[in-house]
């Protein structure tokens, strides 16, 4: 079967610091002003999201706010309140009212949901993020960007560094416009990049392709995934274990151990009142330091396994589904680490970044990968070193079953992966011969 090519829209989010924070909100302030006073044309003449495409309707309320070329600005029928708005950010915000405008189609639309009277909510959903298109922003590198920004007074161009948080810059694809992110203290830029896509073949047609697969378990304690490449005969052809997890543990640990003291010096008691504020506003910091560095490392052991099948020339990667709801007493301790939770996010990660690269992914189900033996399927003991094999033992590293088949327990999660996989391929298979 030929490959099918395509493309996907994947969203890089960066840091952005800007030396005039204040600019930024302006900006964003400018930015819905200007959209809301569309979303209210458009309420006024609701014939116009008749129009069938986009650009007719954004043709027609441009005709109405602004004019003509070389029109009077006296005749202009709707005139825009705001002044000086440079023409791509005026698009942008007409682009977004077009947008909301039609997701309300349905409901209560009305002038009363963007008065001041109705809830926080449905005026949420009436605001928007500043878009900045080509001409609203230059010189885009890895370290910083020039942004268009309203000071207050004038529009001025501001360099603003970036932050590309770890997760390096997009080298190849078309970047799209990027949307600025305001929430708190903290700016992001969210940067879409259309990329190409080699191999876009469902699950399905590939297996009639033939071809080998590549089985992941994530154990999430020294070890963060294993992986194992299973040939057509359930063979399995090569493996590699991920084991980064000691060393997340124990940045981990530092930060927790910090956030402990802080809470201990925070302590309820006299004398104590109003001293743990500043303890208060660290302790929130350490905890974004402590999802960041969990976020980071289900990047780093994402793209490490998409680099991996990629070498081994594998076009259908199994993971397990950990959307399914756990057992948590099952679980054990790993529950109380929320490390299951890391495993969740590398599987979300390894979706978009393997399809990027032509590799599908596909989920089998979590129940009795880590407690069934490979071999025969009767349940199995965990163990660590000489500690006494037990079945609720979660956390060991090697594993032996009634019949005596023994070896390492994350290595025989894979297998269970890789096996369910082929069970269930066996029937995706015939079914597709009956079609
Ligand atoms: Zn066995």
């Amino acid at each position: 079967m030929e490959k099918k090519t395509g493309y996907h829209i994947i969203t890089y989010r960066f840091r952005l610091y800007c030396p005039h924070k204040s600019w930024l909100l302006e900006t964003k302030a400018i930015y819905n002003q200007a959209l809301t006073f569309y979303l209210e044309l458009l309420l006024k003449k609701p014939e116009l999201t008749e129009l069938s495409s986009g650009r007719q309707i954004m043709r027609k309320l441009e005709l109405l706010s602004v004019g003509a070329r070389g029109q009077d600005k006296e005749s202009v029928e709707y005139p825009l309140p705001v002044e000086k708005l440079p023409l791509y950010f005026r698009r942008a915000a007409i682009n977004d009212a077009i947008r909301i405008c039609r997701s309300w189609k349905n409901r209560d639309f009305s002038l009363e949901a963007l008065s001041e009277k109705s809830n926080e909510k449905d005026r949420k959903a009436l605001r928007a993020s500043p878009v900045f298109y080509q001409g609203m922003y230059k010189d885009f590198t890895n370290t910083s960007i020039s942004l268009k920004l309203w000071n207050g007074e004038k529009w001025v161009w501001e360099v603003c560094d970036v932050d590309t948080c770890g997760r390096g810059f997009p080298m190849e694809g078309r970047m799209l416009s990027p949307v600025l992110k305001l929430s708190g203290n903290r700016a992001m830029l969210h940067v879409p990049v259309k990329e190409k896509v080699e191999d876009t073949r469902t699950v399905k047609e590939r297996l009639l392709a033939g071809g080998r697969i590549c089985a992941a378990a994530f154990p999430c304690n020294d070890c963060l995934a294993v992986l194992i490449v299973v040939d057509k005969d359930g063979r399995c052809t090569r493996s590699l274990f991920i084991r980064d997890g000691k060393e997340l543990a124990h940045r981990k640990k530092q930060l927790l151990n910090r956030i402990r003291r802080n809470r201990a010096a925070m302590g309820i008691g006299p004398g104590k009142e109003g001293f743990g504020k500043g303890l208060e506003e660290e302790n929130k910091h350490l905890k974004e330091k402590i999802r960041n560095l969990t976020d980071a490392y289900a990047h780093k052991v994402s793209r490490r396994i998409v680099d991996f099948c990629e070498e081994e020339g594998i076009q259908i990667l199994v993971v397990p589904n950990y959307k399914q709801s756990m057992d948590l007493n099952q679980m054990g301790y790993l529950s109380a680490t929320s490390y299951d939770w890391l495993g969740r996010r590398i599987t979300q990660y390894l979706r978009y970044k393997a399809f990027g690269r032509g590799i599908v992914t596909t989920s089998v189900s979590t129940k009795g990968i880590a407690s069934t033996c490979h071999i025969c399927g009767e349940p199995v003991k965990r163990f660590n070193g000489e500690n006494r094999p037990g079945r609720n033992y979660y956390g060991g590293k090697n594993f032996i079953c009634p019949n005596g088949h023994r070896g390492n327990s994350y290595f025989n999660e894979a297998v269970n992966v890789g096996k369910r996989f082929q069970k269930e391929e066996a029937a995706l298979v015939k079914g597709n011969a009956l079609e």
